[in-house]
């Protein structure tokens, strides 16, 4: 490797960023790359004991539902393991039409694409719609794969502060009438929980002539009528342009889809690089995605159960005093404001059985660190006793001392 390059990488391993992480690696708190030995499901094995999980993005808890399970193996015997080429060429099944169709009509729009990953979804996206004249709009908290999408667009990128549709209308106000503006907005955002205010975007977008791409990889099979999303939770369906989604959350398996009107989806099936260019979804990712899809339309129970846990865990942890992020979701953040205590937080749990995502430096600012705790409609509500329980215990022991929540119900 040549000497500049080395010279880089070391100068960077020696960023405050890195010398907390190697901290933690020499206090055995080091919370990345945990390897997780059994399926995930609300509970699982991790250097052979139980741990509790609540850092999983599956909010329906469909990960290891016999049906899913089956329908992916079903899928392996049909169409074997993998399509080898790419949707373009040899790598478009019947069941990718299939699933794309379900899903234009599960969000309203017209017609639906599939990709192999969330994550390439809007780097393909975002960076194909847009030209050198033209703007893409961002909130500033937006997931990376958007900001990386945009960085790959030939299109001048803004951002506005988050969720402040005053600063947004800032930024609207002075771009050329006639330019075509595409604002990318997460649903429900994925480290705080809150959700987008679409109403008053939506009212912005007409009157200073923008696009709305929704990315709702935490809002599909959370909110919204048979958990359809957000548009569909504020009743906006026609109003946004582009619904985005994963399935690697509530969908329990792997891949992205965005959907739209016909002559978009249509452009993008040539136009998206990310698509054009990468191996199809799985037959087993696929299968098992229209699986979780029958589960989330027909069991609507489910959802309910994941509202029931979600309020639950929260009342919980407002009772114990931590201070919560503004949540309106199964994603709380619950803050402790140090980068050395979160990860001794983390580390402290998963030794007495509960999982939780720690989020540091530099992905927020070192007053802001947090853990991250994920609620599942299989929680029961014991494990969610115990769950808090342990965390207002680890609190203690670790000496955070947080202000009382700053949530508040709504
Ligand atoms: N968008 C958001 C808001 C996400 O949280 C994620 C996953 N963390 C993605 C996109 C990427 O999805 P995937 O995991 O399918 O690549």
């Amino acid at each position: 490797m040549g000497n500049k390059l080395r010279e880089m990488i070391i100068a960077r391993e020696k960023s405050a960023a890195y010398k907390a992480a190697e901290r933690a690696k020499a206090e055995g708190a080091y919370p990345y790359f945990r390897s997780i030995e059994s399926a995930q499901d609300t509970e699982v094995i991790i250097e052979g004991k139980k741990v509790l999980m609540f850092g999983s993005n599956a909010y329906l808890g469909l990960t290891n539902h016999p049906k899913v399970k089956e329908a992916a193996t079903r899928a392996i015997e049909v169409y074997g393991t993998g399509c080898a080429g790419s949707r373009f060429l040899n790598g478009t099944l019947d069941i990718h039409l299939e699933l794309e169709n379900r899903l234009a009509e599960y969000v309203g729009k017209d017609a639906a694409l599939v990709f192999s990953t969330g994550f390439q979804v809007n780097l393909g996206v975002i960076s194909s719609l847009t030209g050198r004249n033209d703007y893409i709009i961002l909130d500033e908290f937006n997931h990376a794969s958007i900001i990386d999408g945009s960085r790959l667009s030939f299109s001048k990128v803004l951002k506005y502060k988050h969720n402040d549709m005053k600063d947004l209308e800032q930024k609207l106000s002075k771009l050329p009438i006639d330019a075509i503006k595409l604002i990318v907005v997460d649903g429900v955002f994925s480290m705080e929980g809150d959700i987008v205010k679409l109403p008053e975007l939506v009212a912005l977008a007409e009157r200073y002539g923008g696009s709305i791409m929704v990315d709702d990889a935490h809002g599909l099979g959370v909110i919204g009528e048979q958990g359809a999303g957000t548009a569909s939770h504020f009743g906006l369906t026609d109003q946004v342009d582009l619904i985005m989604g994963t399935f690697s959350k509530s969908f329990a398996s792997l891949g992205g889809f965005i959907a739209s009107d016909h002559d978009t989806i249509q452009y993008l099936k040539t136009h998206a690089r990310s698509l054009i260019f990468s191996a199809s979804m799985s037959p087993a990712s696929v299968a098992s995605t229209i699986a979780a899809l029958d589960i989330i339309q027909s069991e609507p129970e489910r959802l309910e159960q994941l509202w029931d846990n979600t309020r639950y865990a929260i009342k919980l942890l407002q009772e114990e005093g931590l201070e919560l992020g503004p949540t309106e979701s199964p994603i709380i953040p619950i803050y402790i404001r140090d980068n050395d205590k979160t990860f001794q937080v983390t580390r402290v749990l998963q030794d007495n059985g509960v999982f939780v995502n720690p989020v540091v430096a530099p992905a927020v600012p070192a007053d802001s660190t947090l853990i991250r705790l994920s609620i599942m409609a299989t929680h029961t509500f014991s494990q969610i006793e115990e769950a808090v329980t342990k965390i207002s215990h680890a609190f203690k022991l670790i000496g955070v001392d947080t202000p009382k929540t700053a949530y508040e119900a709504s």
